[in-house]
């Protein structure tokens, strides 16, 4: 077990204190200046790179020992945001952050030698707020004299695995904003800083390079990884986050902290640890100066052999510490002291010193060393043998779901309110505001949210702040369409569309559906609607009939419209649905094919069409582009067709249960929310044939496959289509036999993968896996499924160079290919067991009911060298799909008298070309939009066209809805002008890089090269009320 793998299994050292008496540390703050400090720093700026003039002194000759005061804050985990931030439920855990601040601050006052680092936005902001002028002047006088610094600075320190890096720079975006516009330059974070997330992803190193950091700091990796980087001296080094953007773009310094983020052993000095304090009264019998000091000196020397320079830095702090500042400050100012007299006393050559991140980091750039680079990932992590930590990458489904999906609404809401102007937030149906979800949805990305890590009830305070976010940009949506189409409607949004429930549409005569599409390019989208038994009459927005279908749902019985939209870029249609008056709707019935048992099947209409007698041919399902035959015997998908490449793969699937280890001789290790392990590698079958029924119309052919009472699928075509579509619901998961499941669908294929698989990093770049084996160590694999798990954030891939088989999920996912040809994911998951990471609650989800999880995967086969134009436009597409809106079909009121409505609206004026993602489009002030545009092909992926070429842009007039007056390009956050914006310089050992000077920005010629992101901040007027 490595050194900062703790064996009693808590996740991190100081979270679990007893809760205890507490006494005022308020009282002993000092009375605030009236005057800011008048501390001056005498370093000159000429010597120190920006942001590193406040950095205290070191000692060349000699070892430093950066003391780094911190405070690890949880944006949620055992208790929720506001339990949390206000110190509610210490007998749950003790930790209030708003108590942290206030004592913290004082502190700080008392000694200017001391500092502190600050890390989470959505609790520092909110205590800023609630300050007085008087201290907010004081705490800005601490940040210019670096005593007070900001490291990482997003809204939260966000997980790496299930998160998707569109959502990252959202939340990294808000944390940073907060940060430039109350502290201004001397707020800035130069370093980021994920001391407790459970693995790291390539693509994360990537974005905060592209963000501006200097450099990067975490604490957990995997226990062999890091015996082997002590060994090697390459704790820390230069990480190439991508392997498309030009180095130094996506280069970022990484180091890997010696303690993960505690305190060494003996020297926890706060409230909530049982560490002696220093006591150096050589009279008292408690005196023990002289041991602790001898004890430091030897840590000290012995930890900086692991690393390269003669600097070596201490976190000193832990989870939600620091409530007693004064506690941990008087014993490091003790300690910093006698330490510091040895020197003179008896020569000793170790100097203690309060720092932060940046100014360790300043100095290891000083030191002008070569570094070794890294290409890979940090993925996955195990702290021990049997603890692999790849339960989370699938933990909690449905909370992955619903931020998923609400990262695409909150999407659509930013760019409707950038389209619409200040329409968009005074209207006539009320205020609408994006903030809440942008804030809700940065809350999400925290690495116990959607990691699925938390208790319950913080799970559900997360969900609570998702649905509270939609209200407000639901109130948005209604007065920005009004205003766009010209027509005030009693507009609807149904939220239960997944199961088939709409009361508008269900119980209306007519009605109108507004479809918005928020990609920049045109889309056609089968709408699916549930209805009343009547036939529809469907017209779209030229007033011309569309071909519409009502199909019956063989399991449960309702009636669903289908109809294929047609919406421009970044706009809308508007479609109208009526019943035509006297008919009744006749659904044709489904074709069947049952095996064994019709015990499932309820309803007397789907009795009557089981009398059609069961075909002994093939089941197919077709469209132009693909076929799917599945096994008459046993109802399973058995193969695949892409008749436009005439490609044939036998592909079998199936889902699986891995029954979740209790522990056992090798290991008390059990499965739980962090840790996947199972109790024997061969997962079960949940059922070896499903019961099939087929729907099979114009617009769509269905195979409903019933495996068991709870895992069902309906593997899906629709005309045009080039994936099959696999929607799967599973759950409640039965545990009455006392076993925890861990279900997974499972693809089997002949494709000669060679131990090779392929996975999406944090749904953008990707990575090659390879089975057992790490890039840069001799694995001992002692954990062959979990140990093969990696997320899945968008898409996971087997190929034999000929072929290619893609599965894109609809959310992140835990993945593998655990033999050659065959490839999995983990949908779902029920536990009986805690992991003993520190949450203290099983995965049980709910203790009582259990939960039904509903999720798609759909599924490409293509030409190997072709396969990223499919996989990579669909991800696009599933990301950010259509956003229905319902109105009813009376009619509406003009918006404004003088406009005539209309019924379809596209924000842009020529499309974006393929290989380009409008990534965001969002109000940033009064007159400032926010505008990001990213080229989403890798270098050289597509090898057959041209997507993977530069792309060039004219932004000029590219808007309909604004006029563009001044384009400011920034760095990815939005929070420097990448004009002025500069990092340090570090050599890696692959040859030196250079940063290119920006060339002079022309809205006429925006250029992206493969994987580019540019984001702009654009002074626009809005277009008149015509
Ligand atoms: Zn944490």
């Amino acid at each position: 077990m490595g050194a900062d793998a703790r064996p009693s299994g808590e996740r991190a050292a100081g979270g679990r204190g007893a809760a205890r008496p507490w006494t005022s540390s308020r009282a002993r703050c000092p009375a605030l200046p009236l005057l800011p400090f008048l501390v001056v720093f005498l370093a000159a700026p000429s010597v120190r790179a920006a942001g590193y003039e406040t950095c205290p002194t070191v000692k060349p000759n000699m070892l430093n020992v950066h003391l780094v005061a911190h405070t690890h804050d949880d944006v949620g985990w055992l208790k929720t945001v506001d339990q949390y931030f206000y110190g509610i439920h210490n007998n749950v855990q003790h930790a209030g952050v708003q108590y942290i601040l206030d004592s913290v601050i004082c502190s700080l006052l008392a000694d200017p030698a001391r500092r502190f680092v600050y890390v989470e936005m959505a609790f520092f902001s909110r205590w800023w707020h609630q300050q007085t002028k008087a201290t907010q002047d004081v705490v800005r006088d601490l940040v210019r004299q670096g005593r007070l610094e900001f490291a990482n600075g997003g809204w939260v320190m966000n997980d790496e695995a299930s998160t998707h890096y569109g959502a990252i720079i959202d939340q990294m975006t808000l944390g940073l904003r907060f940060l430039e516009d109350t502290f201004g330059n001397d707020g800035r974070p130069r370093v980021a800083w994920h001391i407790d997330p459970f693995g790291h992803s390539r693509e994360q190193a990537s974005l905060f390079a592209q963000m501006g950091f200097d450099g990067f700091f975490f604490g957990r990796l995997d226990y062999q990884d890091k015996l082997v980087r002590k060994a090697k001296l390459e704790m820390e080094q230069v990480w190439r986050g991508s392997a498309s953007l030009k180095p130094p773009a996506a280069d970022l310094f990484t180091g890997v902290l010696p303690n993960m983020y505690n305190p060494p052993d003996n020297l926890c000095w706060d409230v909530l640890c049982a560490d002696k304090p220093i006591v150096d009264d050589r009279r008292s019998p408690e005196y023990n100066a002289e041991n602790l000091v001898a004890y430091f000196l030897k840590l000290a020397k012995d930890q900086s052999q692991f690393y390269r320079t003669n600097h070596t830095v201490m976190t000193m702090g832990s989870d939600f510490q620091y409530e007693n500042a004064d506690m941990w400050f008087k014993n490091l100012d003790k300690l910093i002291q006698l330490v510091n007299a040895q020197q003179q006393a008896n020569g000793s050559r170790v100097n203690v010193l309060y720092s932060t991140p940046a100014c360790y980091l300043w100095e290891l750039n000083k030191a002008k060393l070569t570094w070794s680079v890294k290409q890979d990932d940090f993925f996955p992590y195990a702290d021990g043998p049997h603890m692999f930590w790849t339960g989370y990458f699938t933990s909690r489904p449905a909370l992955k779901r619903y931020e998923r999906l609400s990262y695409n609404f909150l999407q659509v809401c930013n760019q409707l309110e950038a389209l619409a102007g200040p329409a968009a937030n005074r209207g006539p149906y009320g205020a609408g505001d994006s903030a809440p979800l942008n804030e809700a949805m940065a809350v999400l990305q925290h690495h116990d949210a959607v990691s699925g890590t938390s208790k319950q009830h913080v799970a559900d305070d997360y969900a609570r702040q998702l649905a509270a976010g939609w209200t407000p940009c639901e109130v948005l949506l209604s007065n920005a369409l009004a205003r766009l189409s010209g027509s005030k409607e009693m507009f609807t949004f149904c939220h239960n569309l997944n199961t088939s429930l709409c009361p508008l549409s269900q119980t209306a005569k007519s009605f109108q559906v507004i479809v918005y599409n928020p990609l920049a390019r045109k889309v056609n989208r089968m709408v699916r609607l549930p209805v009343s038994k009547h036939v529809f009459l469907v017209k779209d927005p030229s007033g011309a009939v569309v071909p519409s279908d009502v199909v019956t749902m063989p399991s449960s019985n309702v009636q669903e419209l289908l109809f294929s939209a047609s919406v421009p870029a970044l706009g809308f249609s508007i479609y109208s649905v009526s019943q035509v008056p006297g008919w009744r709707s006749r659904p044709r019935p489904p074709e069947s094919r049952f095996q064994k048992s019709l015990s499932w099947i309820k309803s007397s209409f789907h009795v009557r069409s089981l009398l059609v007698k069961p075909s002994s041919h093939d089941l197919t399902i077709q469209n132009e582009y693909i076929s799917a035959r599945f096994d008459p015997d046993t109802g399973l998908l058995m193969e695949m067709k892409n008749l436009e490449q005439d490609l044939l793969l036998p592909v079998r699937q199936a889902f699986y249960w891995y029954n979740a280890s209790t522990g056992n001789q090798l290991s008390s290790q059990a499965s739980g929310a962090y840790i996947f392990r199972p109790n024997q590698q061969k997962p079960l079958f949940v059922s070896q044939w499903a019961q099939t029924r087929v729907v099979k119309t114009a617009l769509v052919q269905e195979v409903h496959q019933n495996f068991s009472a709870w895992c069902s699928q309906v593997v899906r075509l629709y005309p045009g289509q080039r994936h099959l579509e696999l929607e799967w619901t599973v759950g409640p998961i039965p545990v009455g036999d006392n076993w925890g499941k861990e279900v997974i669908s499972r693809f089997d294929t002949s494709l000669e993968t060679k131990g090779l698989f392929f996975t999406d990093s944090n749904g953008r770049e990707i990575l090659e896996r390879r089975r057992d084996y790490r890039p840069t160590w001799q694995l001992n694999q002692t954990e062959p499924v979990a140990g093969n798990y990696y997320p899945v954030n968008s898409r996971i891939y087997i190929t034999d160079g000929n072929m290619q088989l893609t599965v894109l999920t609809d959310r992140s996912q835990g993945g593998s290919s655990l033999s050659d040809g065959s490839m999995e994911l983990m949908v779902h998951r029920r536990l009986l067991r805690d992991d003993n990471r520190g949450v203290g609650e099983p995965l049980l989800e709910s203790e009582n009911t259990g939960l039904w999880v509903r999720g798609r995967h759909l599924v490409l086969l293509d030409k190997a060298r072709t396969a990223a134009v499919g996989h990579r436009l669909q991800a696009e597409k599933e990301l950010l799909a259509p956003q229905l809106v319902l109105a009813s079909g009376g009619g509406g009121t003009p918006y404004h008298l003088a406009v005539s409505p209309r019924k379809q609206f596209s924000g842009l004026r020529r499309e974006l070309p393929p290989n380009v993602h409008l990534l965001t489009l969002a109000r940033w002030g009064p007159e400032m939009l926010l505008l990001r545009l990213e080229h989403q092909f890798a270098l050289g992926e597509d090898m057959v066209g041209n997507l993977s070429s530069p792309v060039t842009l004219d932004l000029r007039d590219l808007f309909s809805a604004f006029t563009i007056t001044d384009l400011k390009e920034t760095t990815l956050a939005a929070n420097q002008l990448r004009a002025k914006a500069s990092r340090l310089q570090w050599t890696p050992n692959t040859g030196p890089t250079l940063e290119p000077s920006p060339s002079r920005l022309d809205p006429a010629g925006i250029t992206l090269q493969p994987m580019e992101i540019r984001t702009f901040l654009a002074s626009v007027r809005w277009e008149e009320e015509s």
